[in-house]
């Protein structure tokens, strides 16, 4: 199988990785996501992985009654390092082999993250999972996805989401909703209603020329489709 891309970000946030559950963490799904990243090793793509924490905190919504935003979103960060940590031992049990590094400050839980040592993991054929997102608070994981994407070379970030793209209305309500299958990054900063990534994470991409493919991670063979260059979702570039 001949690859169009040889090394992938792909964003997973909080809420896909709780899955059937309203937060916390979906094991078996996690195992599945597993087998689906291992296609795609196996076709010959390095795959790093940046994960959300959605599930369990989103510093904007937890700050107040006392609780600093700075303070909520160490909390948030905190939250992305759990899911890391899970999925980590998650993927390894399905036979992924897989390192958790750590863009916080955790050396009794997981290794530094550090730009040669994620390396040297990726071309050892690990998965590398980041937690801690940027590790700076007024931030999320995907400002977070599009910088880890930059800094070591990524062609192209994966952002998962519930919906199969960007579509010109909310598809859950308006039957009539179409999908994008292209967007430029103007167009995806500029329109108020695209809401499927945050504004800066958008920005950076588009300043620094790094494409986003929006599309549905749950489905099966999905990721392993987008590799190869199939249309799936909406590429943003
Ligand atoms: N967060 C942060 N800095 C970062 C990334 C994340 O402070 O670089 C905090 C922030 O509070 C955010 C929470 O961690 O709300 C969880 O991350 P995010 O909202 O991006 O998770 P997702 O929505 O993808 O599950």
């Amino acid at each position: 199988m001949s690859v169009k891309y040889q090394r992938i970000l792909l964003k997973l946030s909080g809420e896909q990785l709780a899955g059937k559950f309203d937060s916390g963490i979906d094991p078996e799904l996690a195992a599945w996501l597993a087998k689906e990243v291992k296609k795609v090793q196996n076709a010959g793509t390095e795959v790093i992985i940046m994960v959300g924490g959605g599930n369990f905190v989103r510093g904007a919504q937890t700050a107040g009654h006392g609780i600093k935003r700075v303070t909520a979103d160490h909390m948030g960060m905190l939250a992305t390092m759990v899911n890391a940590l899970a999925l980590t031992d998650i993927f390894e049990n399905q036979k992924v082999k897989t390192r958790c590094l750590s863009n916080i400050f955790a050396e009794q839980v997981a290794e530094p993250f550090v730009h040669r040592l994620a390396n040297k993991h990726l071309e050892k054929g690990r998965v590398v999972i980041v937690g801690g997102g940027t590790g700076r608070p007024y931030m999320t994981t995907d400002t977070g996805a599009v910088v880890l994407a930059l800094e070591l070379d990524c062609q192209v970030v994966l952002k998962a989401t519930k919906v199969d793209g960007v579509y010109d209305k909310d598809p859950a309500k308006h039957q009539d909703a179409k999908k994008h299958d292209a967007l430029s990054f103007q167009h995806a900063v500029e329109n108020a209603h695209i809401k499927v990534m945050d504004k800066a994470a958008l920005g950076l991409a588009m300043e620094q020329s790094m494409p986003i493919v929006v599309f549905d991670a749950l489905k099966e063979n999905n990721i392993q489709d987008v590799i190869v260059g199939k249309l799936v979702g909406t590429t943003i570039s």
